[in-house]
């Protein structure tokens, strides 16, 4: 997920092939001129090369020609995807204008474990490989806590070091789910808040293909990577962490479902599903007293677009794989 703002996304595309060079992120493949038959694949080095088309890449169960490609990889088609999230940093703050709260725990629990099979989720089911689609359903797979065995400024490098300890501290190392690294504010990362709001890649790690996403908490950067500063479920004015980390995990975990290994679904500038969709947001419905939002959300009017687990949330758009490809809230 790149920063909101225009005029950093050409310097966000430069500098992250210079700094995540090892990162096989979609987002970096360069457009160009490409031989007719051909394609362009990233290399994993932050360049992309011309290959010819296989059309036995495509299957039936793979539809094209929505305005995003079909690259041969595979999809995620767990029903549901276990989610697992390794909390780092510090989360157990009581001060009222923090977010590295356990009420934001819980607020993202409570996302995650009802985001499968709703509205937008649904979206994600338009993607498939050669064996089937993407169910539009995850879930929860568990989550542990981290309270910064790789201190307070973290590197790529530090990252795979974090999601690798997780795999001996509780979590199990599933090839089929995605493992997301949600940082509190006060930790910093190579990039985050002025290059990106999130990511996700994929790595060998103990033998196994793992997925995994870097998403931190926004209250960092709220002109950067937040929507609105105050969001539905914020428990005072200007505490927009769980709401932001609510927004930059739907488009973490769409791609990552639809484009796990970096080699599925992604269009010819490189952009996976959801970036074709990032902070877009389509209708929108004001929180008043009686709609589900925070008292504080109320008061500040926040804005939200989708419903579910009791709660309302304001999740950007998704590319629909059908009827041409748009930006929709639900199929
Ligand atoms: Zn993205």
């Amino acid at each position: 997920m790149k920063h909101p703002r225009g005029k950093y996304r050409l310097l966000s595309a430069f500098l992250f092939v210079i700094l995540a060079a090892n990162f096989l992120m979609a987002q970096k493949v360069r457009e160009g001129s490409v031989p007719e038959g051909q394609k362009m694949v990233p290399t994993g080095d932050g360049s992309a090369i011309a290959v010819p088309v296989d059309p036995a890449a495509i299957g039936k169960a793979v539809v094209t020609g929505n305005g995003i490609n079909y690259n041969g990889g595979p999809v995620l088609k767990g029903n549901p995807v276990p989610i697992y999230v390794i909390w780092y940093g510090t989360w157990n703050s009581t001060s009222p204008t923090s977010s590295n709260t356990m009420g934001t725990v819980s607020v993202i629990d409570t996302f995650l474990n009802n985001l499968g099979n709703s509205a937008i989720e649904k979206v994600n089911s338009t993607y498939g490989d050669n064996t089937g689609n993407v169910s539009g359903n995850l879930t929860l797979g568990g989550q542990i806590f981290d309270t910064g065995s790789q201190g307070t400024s973290l590197t790529n490098n530090r990252l795979t070091n974090i999601v690798t300890r997780s795999l001996s501290n509780g979590l199990p190392t599933d090839p089929n789910g995605v493992y997301v690294v949600i940082t509190s504010s006060n930790v910093s990362e190579r990039g985050f808040c002025n290059q990106f709001c999130g990511f996700h890649t994929r790595q060998t790690i103990n033998g196994v293909d793992i997925k995994w996403s870097f998403v931190g908490n926004v209250d960092r950067c709220p002109a950067g990577c937040e929507i609105q500063t105050t969001g539905p479920n914020s428990p005072a004015a200007n505490v927009g962490g769980a709401d932001g980390i609510s927004n930059v995990l739907t488009h973490e975990t769409e791609e990552a479902i639809s484009d796990p290994d970096l080699n599925a679904w992604f269009d010819s500038s490189g952009q996976e599903n959801a970036d074709k969709c990032n902070f877009t947001f389509g209708t929108t419905t004001t929180c008043t007293a009686g709609s589900l939002c925070t008292g504080a959300a109320d008061t500040a009017g926040a804005k939200f677009n989708q419903s579910f687990g009791n709660h309302n949330w304001m999740v950007q758009q998704n590319w629909e794989n059908a009827n041409g490809g748009a930006c929709v809230q639900h199929l």
